[in-house]
């Protein structure tokens, strides 16, 4: 499947993988339609400012303290690059380097970004409850249904639920905004729509609107004489929805009539742990003031709408999780969590300062007083007391200590004041990866407010760490010992953890090429998935490299490490002489196609130049365009992006300056490169006469050898 040239130069010279591309999953007719389904300039322009640059846009890099924007995108030709940074690439690489995630990932959310189906693995029985497009299809009919079941003059229950949603304070435009509807409540409405409409029997429940009979005979609906509100994914499809009970409705049945809300399960389309109720459409204002508001229902984030708060959105029945935070993250740096004054409120306060201190986030958490939620609230004090409220919002530790603190004399009470430094030094201890700067500036504020030395804090926090290791310790043993250890325990050793944050990898003007520690270095622990999944994608069977890509213990084993130099050894930049040749090739494509055909690519300098010019003779073997945007498209690694498209950006600088023609450049550059072979052949023959193996004939011939070698070399300088 994959070119041999491209398999070979997938391990280096030390033996390690350094890949390319996906080559068993490659699937560049994927990446290309993504490609052309969104614009790097939306992309970009969606967390950063873009001013116009020249011919270009720019945008200050927020990976170097930017005060001239210095981040220049080329709209045309879709790439990106900072010269301080000596960072770029194409779209996949900047939302690999903003969201410090693989390919793989960037083209998922790429992907779904632009509606385009992302699958891996054997293909889907389209109609089944695997098939995503069955199952939006059957989410999409249910919700219209119940929309238009809200409107229906006829019956007396939609009356009721319009009179019911109208006491709760919501008006007829954000109803249509929310697509609120109503199940009627009947125990087939939905299944029987879904059965008229040639959907299978197991659709229903897989779509999150039925749940199975007992006996596993057929299904019945999960919502009944509910009002319904859909929930939405990023392309506003709906995925699933939740049902809030209607009491007039529900008296009918008394103990039956279930909770107050019913949220939709989990399904193929529906997670919550990953979704947000509203983002669809707070997303643009999130991005515009820089801060998003989450609450706790549904109807909180429909009157905030309503009162004119519009960066809202809602968790769906789960607390805040690191996926919510991470996706706001992109969007605003502040994200306020509003919590309902009461108990529970308290105690998601509590989870959150967790994430505060893992999720490297500004988290703020709001209290609303008097056991209050924000509909309640804003109904009461409106719009401007809550905003004042939200601006006012202490982060996630002030407002731990605030309330450790609450009511205790911290100069007296010695034994809350211990409990409480103790509390703290857990959550820090719990905490894998904290960043030093910011574990300093907590021990400040915690020696501060409980009027403790920073020392002391210290040593608490170290025991603290201390015990948290030993705990793990013990735990992973006893994993182990059940026969049940993953390895996925260990948070700091999956290949999320190790990502580093854009600020640490800024590695600023005079110090390139200093990307993140490989896979497999000696510095860091092997990630046996990863290797697989390499292995796997270089089409690699041989015993040697399954050997060390299978499922070895960490770290490397000692033979390997001690031979692995650092990555920087590996991510070498191209030589002149490699620059040359690819401007040439960047320059003109039918020059591309007879540079593949002629170059050995032994005859280059480095290793990233052999593994561009094998990504060329991949586009070629594959009857590709040997274009920039194809062999970008093709190329994953980031390094090698960068180099591919700053080689671009600086023919664009030169435009007009060259006075060689592209032909005439490649012709020259064929005569160095014979002229270096034949250098290098030279040297071989000699050091072969040297070593004095050779019989007398055998002598003679490579010095003819030599002597006709020479004679060619002559009449090419010539
Ligand atoms: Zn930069």
């Amino acid at each position: 499947m994959v070119s041999p040239i491209l398999r070979d130069f997938g391990m280096n010279s030390q033996g390690h993988f350094q890949r390319v591309a996906l080559s068993a999953m490659m699937d560049l007719d994927l990446k290309e339609r993504v490609r052309a389904a969104v614009d790097l300039v939306d992309v970009i322009g969606a967390s950063l400012t873009l001013v116009p640059k020249g011919r270009m846009l720019a945008a200050q890099c927020p990976w170097h303290d930017d005060r001239s924007p210095s981040l220049t995108v080329n709209r045309e030709r879709q790439t990106w690059k900072c010269w301080v940074c000596d960072i770029g690439g194409d779209v996949f690489s900047y939302v690999m380097r903003r969201d410090g995630v693989d390919f793989v990932t960037a083209l998922r959310s790429l992907a779904e970004q632009a509606g385009i189906e992302y699958q891996t693995g054997p293909k889907v029985d389209a109609g089944s409850k695997d098939d995503k497009s069955t199952l939006l299809a059957a989410v999409k009919l249910i919700c219209d249904a119940y929309f238009d079941q809200l409107d229906a003059p006829a019956t007396d229950d939609a009356k009721i639920a319009r009179d019911y949603l109208a006491s709760r304070g919501i008006d007829d435009e954000h109803r249509h905004l929310f697509r609120i509807g109503f199940a009627p409540d009947s125990w087939d409405f939905a299944t029987g729509l879904l059965k008229r409409n040639k959907f299978r029997a197991e659709i229903p429940v897989a779509a999150g609107v039925a749940l199975n009979r007992r006996g596993g005979n057929g299904s019945y609906d999960l919502f009944r004489g509910r009002l319904m509100f859909p929930i939405h994914d990023m392309q506003n499809r709906p995925i699933s929805m939740g049902g809030r009970v209607i009491p007039e409705i529900a008296a009918r049945h008394g103990e039956n009539a279930g909770g107050k809300y019913i949220n939709g399960p989990e399904t193929k389309l529906f997670r919550k742990s990953e979704q947000l109720y509203g983002l669809q459409l707070a997303r643009e204002s999130i991005r515009k003031g820089g801060q998003a508001l989450v609450m706790e229902g549904y109807t909180d984030v429909i009157a905030a709408r309503q009162s004119g708060i519009e960066p809202v959105v809602a968790v769906l029945g789960t607390a805040l999780g690191e996926a919510h935070v991470r996706t706001l993250k992109r969007l605003a740096d502040r994200v306020v969590l509003v919590l309902d004054g009461d108990a529970a409120g308290q105690r998601r306060a509590d989870e959150v300062l967790e994430l505060f201190i893992k999720a490297d986030a500004d988290l703020r958490v709001l209290t609303l007083p008097d056991a209050m939620d924000p509909a309640d609230y804003l109904h009461q004090h409106g719009r401007d007391a809550l905003e004042q409220m939200v601006a006012e919002a202490p982060d996630a530790l002030e407002h731990k200590l605030r309330s450790l603190t609450a009511g205790i004399d911290v100069t007296h009470d010695t034994h809350a004041v211990m409990q409480a430094i103790d509390t703290m030094t857990g959550i820090l201890a719990k905490a894998p990866m904290l960043d030093p700067l910011k574990q300093d500036q907590m021990i400040l504020r915690l020696s501060r407010t409980f009027e403790i030395s920073q020392s002391r804090l210290e040593d608490r926090l170290e025991k603290k760490r201390a015990e948290e290791k030993e705990r793990k310790r013990k735990a992973a043993k006893f994993r182990a010992a059940a026969g049940t250890d993953s390895r996925s325990g260990d948070a700091s050793a999956s290949p999320a953890a190790r990502n580093t944050s854009p600020a640490a990898r800024n590695t600023g003007p005079t110090t390139r090429n200093t990307p993140p520690a490989p896979v497999g270095s000696a510095t860091g622990p092997i990630d046996p998935n990863l290797l697989l999944a390499e292995a796997a994608e270089m089409d690699l069977d041989d015993p040697w490299s399954m050997e060390h890509a299978g499922p070895a213990a960490t770290p490397a084993p000692t033979t390997n490490a001690a031979t692995v130099k650092p990555n920087q050894d590996r991510e070498v930049p191209l030589s002149s002489f490699d620059r040359e040749l690819f401007e040439v090739m960047i320059e003109s494509p039918e020059l591309a196609g007879r540079a593949v055909e002629a170059i050995d690519p032994e005859w280059l300098d480095t290793l990233s130049a052999k593994m561009i010019l094998a990504a060329y003779q991949e586009l070629d073997l594959q009857g590709r365009e040997l274009t920039v945007e194809t062999l970008l498209a093709l190329i994953e690694n980031e390094f090698l992006k960068n180099e591919v498209v700053t080689m671009q950006f600086r023919l664009a600088q030169r435009e007009g300056k060259i006075t060689q023609s592209p032909e005439q450049r490649f012709q020259s550059l064929l005569e160095q490169f014979h002229r270096r072979e034949n250098i290098a052949e030279k040297h071989r023959q000699i050091a072969k006469l040297e070593s004095l193996a050779l019989d007398e004939n055998e002598e003679l011939d490579l010095l003819k050898q030599l002597f006709d070698r020479e004679k060619d070399r002559q009449q090419i300088d010539h």
